[in-house]
């Protein structure tokens, strides 16, 4: 593992990322409100997942969401990584509070595609979306 990558990565560097892009803000916004409204906690985690995935969204056996941010996943290892991870997880965790299965192929691809609007700081392209579908849905292994 390699620790030198954490530097970038202090709590503040995370935060402020959040903070300072309008997708990373609105992500954060939406997840407080359903925290606001529900309770659930997001925890990053200074470890690897039990899953390999950079984060995880689950719900608690009382309805509230859950979020665990895996900080040494390599996807994570930069605060822009980290923030992307988030605003990934933030879509599976504003849905599953309303109530979507969140588990499916189209929550995936909906989480992606917020992403990568993060990403490119504009709403993907017909062909960059069907992109998203065939690499990362179709394709994942
Ligand atoms: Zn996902």
């Amino acid at each position: 593992m390699d620790l030198d990558g954490l530097g970038p990565i202090s709590l503040r560097n995370f935060g402020n990322h959040l903070g300072q892009h309008p997708v990373s803000y609105a992500a954060l916004r939406q997840v407080q409100r359903v925290q606001e409204r529900m309770g659930g906690c997001v925890t990053l985690q200074f470890g690897d997942g039990p899953s390999g995935l950079a984060g995880e969204v689950g719900k608690a056996i009382d309805g509230s969401m859950e979020m665990d941010l895996y900080m040494l996943n390599r996807a994570n290892l930069s605060a822009e990584g980290a923030a992307s991870t988030f605003i990934h997880e933030s879509s599976h965790y504003m849905r599953g509070a309303r109530g979507f299965e969140i588990g499916t192929q189209v929550e995936e691809y909906m989480a992606f595609r917020r992403e990568k609007l993060f990403e490119l700081g504009r709403r993907p392209s017909f062909d960059e979306r069907k992109a998203i579908w065939t690499d990362k849905i179709l394709n994942d292994p």
